[in-house]
């Protein structure tokens, strides 16, 4: 692939890894996010001997391996699949994209992984569904909270209450996604597999198949997708807004007490994911649950632990403060670990990560990405820089996109930390439309 041609479409596994300046990055879609102490000190030393210790969470609820040497990958592999970790081929792989609420079955309301599980089996075992685009996706919220709510979904299932189960909907977050009615956790896997096959059938008649759902409805309205699936469209059951959680800290959930803790662009090295583990372990039942806001989460501790359970994720180099100023920034890797990226994006987020904190209070206010995929964030951001040859384009209350690029934008570090700091002190006019 040459230089800044974006690896447009590309979702990596473990049976087809993505090149990138470190080695091969190996992404792990680990079943319900739900995963034991021991497979990750197995995953800690396999990173060890076949990856350059590094990993990543993402904003899908995975994990990533890096740097792993191309010569070392089938021994990853065998050591994946000894662990169940990776299906069968790169196809059932691939399509198994379901995301689930990260507190999902602890509180016993309801049987969400049990249905999630079936819903994975459904996508690895149906072939004909192994078309779709790599980054369709399924989430199913089990109405715990954090909320899945934020995160848009190519299929969704949010939990309304035990006399409707879930309200399902397709090409959107909870709040905008086209309702289609209320479906059992029974019929979860028969209703995803009947909207994924409209999706197939109608994009494959289009000259440029699109490659998600919200893409198809903007194609050919949301009734033509419905019909196809032999459903219709519904009012949408009223819900408040929903915002982006911060699962950092102790966590009540419907009686039970957990404790999420973040990791800074959701990197995390061998030692800290070992770490991990031992926590999970000492302070819980031995489980830790992923979750794609760049936090896990350790279930089942008891409240009056929480201190202790805070200095020892500290000493550990987590992050236990929901305010710490590094959760205010998102970033890639950039140039540092990728062909596509021109600036260190990293290090210029940690640099502007006090002034992202001044403009929201709250959740991540600034995101710094490496090109116009924006593989680091896919939600909006009150700030978005976009590298291009060394520079940045500013875009304002938005995601990374290719057309957020501006001809005129050329922005250094300086210039753009100038501009912030004018926005924060009222000076000048804010011709940007940066909200603070
Ligand atoms: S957003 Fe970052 S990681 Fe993704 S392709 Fe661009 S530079 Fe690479």
């Amino acid at each position: 692939m040459r230089k800044g041609q974006l690896h447009k479409g590309w979702c990596p596994g473990a049976w087809r890894p993505m090149p990138a300046k470190d080695g091969l990055l190996v992404r792990l879609r680990i079943s319900c996010g739900t995963v034991g102490a021991s497979t990750l000190h197995v995953l800690a030393q396999a990173g060890r001997e076949h990856g350059n210790r590094i990993f990543e969470l993402s904003n899908r609820g995975n994990m990533q391996i890096r740097g792993v040497r191309e010569s070392n990958l089938p021994a990853l592999i065998k050591t994946l699949q000894s662990l169940g970790l990776i299906d069968e081929d790169t196809s059932a792989e691939a399509v198994r994209n379901v995301l689930v609420s990260p507190l999902a079955g602890l509180d016993g309301r309801n049987d969400t992984l049990r249905a999630a599980k079936r819903l994975e089996t459904m996508l690895s075992g149906n072939k004909n569904l192994h078309a779709l685009p790599a980054k369709f996706g399924f989430l199913i919220d089990d109405g715990s909270s954090p909320s899945l709510g934020s995160i848009a979904a190519d299929i969704r299932f949010d939990w309304i209450s035990a006399a409707q189960s879930f309200a399902i909907g397709i090409g959107g977050r909870a709040n905008g996604a086209v309702f289609l009615g209320y479906c059992s956790e029974d019929a979860l896997p028969k209703v995803s597999s009947r909207l994924a096959t409209a999706f197939l059938l109608l994009s494959s008649s289009m000259a440029e198949p699109p490659r998600r759902m919200a893409g198809l409805i903007a194609s050919c309205g949301a009734h033509a997708i419905a019909a196809a699936a032999g459903m219709h469209i519904a009012d949408p059951p009223e819900r408040g807004s929903i915002a982006e959680p911060c699962p950092i800290g102790l966590i009540r959930n419907n009686g039970q007490h957990c404790f999420g803790v973040g990791v800074a662009f959701g990197m995390l090295d061998a030692a800290m994911l070992d770490a991990a583990a031992t926590a999970a372990s000492k302070f819980g039942n031995g489980e830790i649950r992923l979750t794609p806001w760049r936090a896990m989460i350790v279930p089942h501790v008891t409240e009056n632990r929480a201190d202790a359970i805070a200095a020892y994720f500290t000493s550990h180099r987590f992050l236990v403060d929901a305010e710490d100023e590094r959760l205010s920034v998102a970033a890639c890797g950039g140039g540092l670990t990728c062909e596509q990226g021109t600036t260190n994006t990293r290090a210029d987020a940690l640099s502007l990560m006090s002034i992202a904190r001044k403009l929201s209070k709250n959740g991540i206010a600034l995101h710094v990405s490496g090109c116009a995929k924006g593989c680091a964030r896919q939600a909006s951001t009150p700030v978005t820089l976009i590298a291009r040859d060394g520079f940045y384009d500013l875009v304002p209350n938005e995601t990374a996109r290719e057309d957020g690029i501006s001809a005129a934008d050329r922005l250094s570090l300086v210039t753009v930390r100038d501009l912030l700091e004018n926005v924060i002190a009222g000076k000048g006019s804010n011709s940007r439309g940066i909200d603070k």
